[in-house]
């Protein structure tokens, strides 16, 4: 209707104007507002509440001086951040990116992504994220206590089990939770549901690490198989190597395809008799290494230089699970040149807006990132059930409610973009099945 399409237009607009110098957030919103008309349409009392004014601007942004200090003794300072972005549905929940590409943009368009992600769930978590420019590359272990200190001791006073709750993102794995949660612990007391992805040993989820990758290839199964194929037999490439990535790897194998390469920032290796996933495990995590490595361990493989999604070769699926906009126009019309029937995609938003088009035009299966990736947050808030009930529940227990997570997330997408009669439309289906729910509740929750 022309009255929706002109109020989404100047809701864009407004954004275009205020958020001027952050191309990632309007690359974020662009994608959903894209979508939304329909949904509008419906809900005309949605446009009269100005619902999407209201989410588009975060409820409460954080930024703060986070000062450290190096081996060497000299004093360092990086930014942090933490965006508040909505609490409709349950308290602020998304992880914490320490890069050095961190900045207001990629904070806010993550924080605005996790609020339908986490609606998509079915659970109930609000959205935000948070981090720093701070680049642990490098850094020593000391380095890395002194840095989670200090972002902690600021950050703690925004916080809470039902307020705010922090988890891992890139950079931040085991070993940042755990010396986050310590400073926590040291100025509030031991809470453990203020953070998730934490170890096991006090108050972790079985299943927590695994849980995106899997996750990723639940709901790609499912929607593979809709559409009557399977993993078996398939040729698959899978973009970085750190946990989305190695999890993700593992599932295809169980499942009988085959990935045949995974990247890291510098380059990526081609293995084309199946990635051994222990040797990437074993130089990501225990010594810290690049994955040009593995070509040393494993002479059949190959390393190259560069973006993998540039390898000319032919394979059947695609998992970008690296970060945002790893696939651009060039990269997505390779892929389709090379024979791929699918994308689903680990990393929040590595499709950039002409690349999905492409995959649009192309008819490939799309399965967009708050969708195929929403695995990791929904066990994040598995662990929060068990932190509040002072239980922990078995890998098996876990891991079924996370497949059954998954497959619903899929039905839910599919189902959507149905009925509102754009079927295979699975990027309108999940803007406006994660919108539904968040657009209700701040509508019984009046102006705020
Ligand atoms: N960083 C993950 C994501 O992008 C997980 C967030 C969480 O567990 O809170 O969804």
């Amino acid at each position: 209707m022309v009255e929706t399409k002109k109020y989404i237009a100047s809701i864009y607009q407004l954004t275009c104007e205020r958020d001027e110098y952050q191309p990632e957030f309007l690359q974020a919103v662009k994608e959903f507002l894209d979508t939304i008309e329909p949904a509008l349409d419906k809900h005309p009392e949605w446009i009269d509440q100005n619902i999407l004014g209201r989410i588009l601007e975060p409820e409460k942004i954080l930024q703060f001086r986070v000062p450290w200090v190096t081996d060497e003794g000299k004093a360092e300072v990086n930014r942090g951040f933490r965006v508040q972005f909505n609490s409709a549905i349950g308290p602020y929940k998304g992880g914490l990116r320490f890069h050095p590409t961190v900045n207001q943009s990629i904070i806010k368009f993550l924080g605005f992504e996790q609020i339908f992600k986490n609606s998509l769930t079915g659970l109930p978590i609000g959205g935000g994220k948070g981090g720093s420019d701070f680049n642990p590359k490098g850094k020593s272990d000391a380095e890395i206590m002194r840095f989670c200190q200090s972002f902690m001791t600021e950050l703690q006073k925004y916080i809470g089990p039902d307020i705010d709750v922090p988890a891992g993102d890139i950079g931040v794995g085991a070993r940042e939770i755990g010396y986050l949660f310590g400073q926590y612990k040291r100025l509030n007391g031991f809470q453990n549901g203020v953070l998730t992805g934490k170890p096991l040993l006090y108050g972790g989820s079985l299943g927590r690490t695994e849980a995106t990758g899997y996750g990723l290839v639940y709901f790609t199964k499912a929607m593979i198989e809709d559409a009557g194929k399977s993993f078996k037999g398939q040729k698959v490439m899978v973009s970085g190597s750190g946990n989305v990535a190695q999890y993700a790897i593992e599932k295809v194998t169980a499942f009988g395809g085959t990935v045949i390469g995974c990247s890291d920032s510098n380059g990526y290796i081609i293995d084309e008799k199946g990635i051994r996933l222990e040797t990437i495990k074993h130089l990501k995590e225990v010594k810290r290494e690049r994955i040009k490595e593995y070509a040393e361990i494993h002479r059949e493989a190959n390393y190259y230089e560069g973006n993998i999604w540039d390898h000319e070769i032919a394979f059947d699926i695609a998992l970008p699970c690296a970060t945002q906009n790893e696939i651009m126009k060039e990269q997505a019309e390779k892929l389709i040149a090379q024979g791929v029937f699918a994308v689903a995609e680990g990393a929040n938003m590595p499709s950039d807006l002409d690349s999905i088009q492409l995959y649009k035009k192309a008819g490939l299966l799309y399965g967009p990132a708050k969708a195929a990736n929403a695995g990791g947050v929904a066990v994040s808030a598995l662990e929060m059930s068990q932190n509040s009930q002072r239980l922990s529940w078995s890998f098996e227990e876990v891991d079924s409610q996370l497949k059954e997570i998954m497959q619903q997330i899929y039905q839910k997408v599919r189902d959507t973009a149905a009925q509102y009669g754009y079927p295979g439309d699975f990027t309108l289906g999940a803007n406006i099945a994660g919108f539904e729910k968040v657009a209700q509740a701040m509508l019984t929750q009046g102006i705020i």
